[in-house]
């Protein structure tokens, strides 16, 4: 197993990848400020934040922790609040912010992974401030636009951050790369409109919530394949629910092509799951759906928390 590692991609800014950004796996960032830093997301588990922290403390030792944003309400990128200090403001978009309070996960995982994640000495902590729209953090000088899509796409509460000085966008889940991406909690249309607008960000170095840092020409071949995935998933979709299969039936009968080589393939019934609610105009009942992937997948989901 590859060790994290914080890499600074741009004067001031790091990058907090966890290979292979498998489920629970994420990565997180940090910005440095004139009056104290901010952080983007915490993890999982109470291992992998620590050992994110102590990473923090060793690149940052005379500065102070001030901010921490997180980009969604998924676990992978929050169970890790209550490890930061209380000084420490936290930013959430007010939909993750009520998605993370109904959360039953961090009480008693689901057996739906394997190794069933130990989350450690974890509570959850809510955000302290949310946003709907885009606000922005000052530290000193250094800026960092906080901004939300204005509609469900990998969430229903996705917030982004961008920092212009550095022309470094922390894309949150909004943006896998190199692995299955995922929208079962938001909107596969909404999802794929959202690619637009990451990529009208005209970033220079976009951290992903899944995968290696991406630069330059990385940048928009990464879009491109995530945005040919959700087409395929919406397509494929509309079908298998015209002609009455469920979700778990068109995954089976689906052939995946290219995409069948991202590791999470699985992922392709929770987003039919989603594809059928967004049809239906319901919701997905995210038991169900995860009963469907490890069905699909042939036994317990990947992860290594
Ligand atoms: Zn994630």
């Amino acid at each position: 197993m590859h060790s994290p590692e914080l890499s600074e991609v741009a004067r001031g800014v790091w990058a907090w990848v966890q290979a292979d950004g498998t489920w629970w796996v994420n990565n997180a960032g940090l910005i440095a400020g004139d009056d104290g830093d901010i952080l983007f997301d915490t993890c999982a588990t109470e291992r992998r934040t620590r050992l994110l922290l102590d990473a923090v403390s060793v690149a940052r030792p005379d500065a102070t922790l001030r901010w921490a944003v997180n980009s969604h309400a998924h676990g992978d990128h929050t169970y890790g609040n209550s490890l930061l200090p209380r000084t420490v403001t936290i930013i959430g978009h007010e939909q993750m912010r009520a998605t993370l309070a109904a959360d039953p996960v961090i009480d008693g995982c689901p057996p739906f992974w394997s190794p069933n994640p130990d989350w450690g000495g974890v509570v959850k902590r809510l955000p302290d401030v949310t946003v709907a729209g885009r606000t922005s953090v000052w530290s000193g000088d250094v800026r960092v636009d906080l901004q939300a899509p204005g509609y469900p796409a990998h969430t229903t509460g996705d917030l982004v951050a961008w920092v212009p000085h550095a022309r470094v966008l922390f894309a949150g889940d909004l943006l896998f790369a190199g692995l299955t991406p995922l929208a079962f909690m938001g909107s596969i249309d909404g999802a794929l409109r959202s690619l637009d607008w990451v990529e009208a960000i005209d970033a220079e170095t976009v951290v992903p919530g899944h995968g290696p840092v991406l630069s330059g020409t990385q940048i928009s071949n990464e879009i491109q394949r995530q945005r040919e995935y959700y087409e395929f998933v919406h397509a494929a979709a509309e079908a298998a629910w015209a002609r009455g299969a469920s979700p778990l039936e068109a995954a089976r009968e689906l052939d995946l092509g290219r995409f069948g080589d991202w590791p999470d393939a699985e992922r392709i019934v929770l987003n039919i799951h989603r594809a059928f609610a967004d049809i239906e105009g319901g919701e997905v009942d995210v038991m169900d759906a995860f009963r469907d992937a490890v069905a699909l997948h042939g036994g317990p989901l990947r992860t290594a928390v």
